[in-house]
């Protein structure tokens, strides 16, 4: 639909725009990305006709931008610009109609039931029906952002440059439009070229980008390849992270602030846990960078309070989160800010520990109950029965992790945990053989994310070392505890 080759162009015969080529297919949503000053207005001016092309070719299906006429564009290519609304004083139903005026033959005598049929559509679409007799100056930016979406849409164009058009909405409308410029896009193969400077929004719906560098393309790629960390980094000066979005596969950057943990240096140890007959506590100073399988708080996070609470052996509860969360409330826990696990287990009968190396410590704490032992090579020998008793293992790293760290910690762990099951002979009832673990037990890694950084925690490296060891004795003490008791 559009093909941009070797084009230079600006205002005055310095060129801001140099050798730019790309092409964009009919049906994309198409992004253009790049710091303030890099040249995405001067694009879309060249490809609306504006500003002419300086060197190089801007192909529109196949013929050259020069060769059609101002109304056989205008039929085209529909623009919405920041500016658009500087001094109208129309209606917004007026305004909207003014997008029909390229296909006019002779203004109002033409005005037809199609024209008007179309604008009521549009205007429906972008939801300002209810706004068509009110004055446009009387509109919030954002209304007026969407009534020149509607004048724009109302043009029926086959390609529709927007600068920034999610400007000025708030976060619903954002999503509202850039859905419907998706549905557009695809149902009416609406070809779509939009500057954006919200990288995650670009990345949710763009289909390919291209990011612009002083004037030059640095990339035209899938969001994936073009929001890379490094790249972003480096074309806009400032330091970000990515991270994958928790429900579709695009890509998210987020800020780092420079405040960033700018908190007092904190020691997890047991000097912050506390032990009552309903639950063991830890309580962090700062929010810690968790990994967790917990009832509440599971997953990824960041989380200042730990809690394992004691539940008798035979609770049982149709919506245990909601119960938990309702726990940790009257107990004085957000449970927006905590990790929450349950076992049978006696708090009195935790094992903890602190291990320490030069450069950094954990501090690990288990509750372990077994008779829900399971021996995990011949788990499908078991009927589902949750019965009670369970291994909770917390482990906290005085340190920074990287992610693969975390997932390594998890295992490592895990098998500390396995072997403590061989040493002290705990049988699965069902197989008669050695267990492995129990079907509920959790695990939680956290970090306080300062000091040394470790990459990463397999058993034999400095971390890993100290988690086995840590691991393995809590675990051993914790279950020697719990049995001594059922005796
Ligand atoms: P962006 O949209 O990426 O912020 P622009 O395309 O608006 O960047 O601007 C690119 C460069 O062109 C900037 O250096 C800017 O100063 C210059 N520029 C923009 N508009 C004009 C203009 N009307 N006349 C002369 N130079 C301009």
């Amino acid at each position: 639909m559009i093909k941009v080759q070797h084009a230079s162009g600006g205002y005055t015969n310095e060129s801001v725009l140099r050798n730019v080529s790309f092409e964009v297919g009919t049906g994309e949503l198409f992004g253009v990305l790049g710091p303030n000053g890099s040249g995405k207005t001067t694009l879309l001016k060249i490809l609306s006709g504006i500003l002419p092309v300086q060197e190089g070719e801007v192909f529109i299906k196949g013929k050259r931008l020069q060769e059609y006429s101002t109304k056989e564009i205008a039929r085209m290519v529909a623009v919405l610009s920041q500016h658009s609304w500087q001094s109208f004083s129309y209606t917004v139903k007026e305004t909207v109609s003014l997008g029909r005026y390229a296909h006019q033959h002779g203004w109002f005598q033409s005005w037809n039931k199609e024209d008007e049929e179309i604008i009521q559509r549009v205007m429906s679409q972008t939801g300002v029906s209810t706004l068509q007799n009110k004055n446009i100056q009387e509109l919030s930016g954002g209304e007026k952002q969407r009534v020149f979406l509607a004048q724009a849409l109302a043009q029926e164009p086959e390609i529709l440059l927007l600068d920034e058009p999610t400007n000025h909405l708030d976060l619903s409308y954002q999503k509202e439009l850039l859905d419907l410029l998706k549905t557009w896009s695809v149902e009416n193969d609406l070809t779509v070229l939009s500057i954006f400077h919200d990288l995650n929004l670009a990345g949710l719906y763009c289909d390919r980008m291209l990011l612009l560098e002083n004037g030059s393309i640095n990339i035209v790629h899938v969001p994936n390849e073009v929001l890379k960390e490094e790249r972003i980094q480096n074309v806009f000066h400032t330091d970000i992270k990515k991270q994958p979005h928790p429900k579709v596969a695009a890509p998210q950057m987020v800020l780092l602030p420079n405040h960033e943990r700018v908190e007092k240096t904190v020691r997890i140890d047991k000097d912050l846990l506390a032990i009552s007959e309903e639950y063991i506590a830890l309580s962090s100073p700062i929010a810690l960078r968790t990994m967790s399988s917990g009832v509440i708080g599971s997953g990824v996070g960041w989380y200042q309070k730990f809690v394992n609470r004691h539940v008798d052996k035979n609770y049982n509860c149709s919506d245990h989160r909601l119960e938990m969360a309702d726990f940790l409330k009257v107990n004085g826990f957000e449970p927006a800010e905590t990790v929450g696990m349950m076992t049978a287990v006696f708090p009195e009968d935790v094992a903890y520990t602190l291990c320490e190396l030069d450069s950094f410590s954990i501090f690990v704490v288990v509750t372990a109950g077994v008779s829900n032992a399971v021996d995990a090579s011949k788990s499908d020998l078991h009927s589902f029965e949750n019965l009670p008793g369970t291994i909770n293992t917390w482990i906290f790293v005085n340190g920074e992790l990287t992610e693969e760290a975390f997932i390594q910690s998890i295992m490592t762990a895990t098998e500390a945990k396995c072997k403590v099951m061989e040493s002290q002979k705990v049988i699965d009832k069902v197989t008669g053989t050695i267990a492995t673990g129990t079907s509920t037990d959790s695990i939680l890694i956290a970090a306080t994310q300062q000091g040394n950084s470790i990459e990463f925690s397999g058993t034999i490296t400095p971390l890993g070392k100290l988690i086995s060891k840590a691991v393995y004795e809590c675990t051993t003490i914790a279950i020697q505890k719990s049995r001594k008791r059922m005796r």
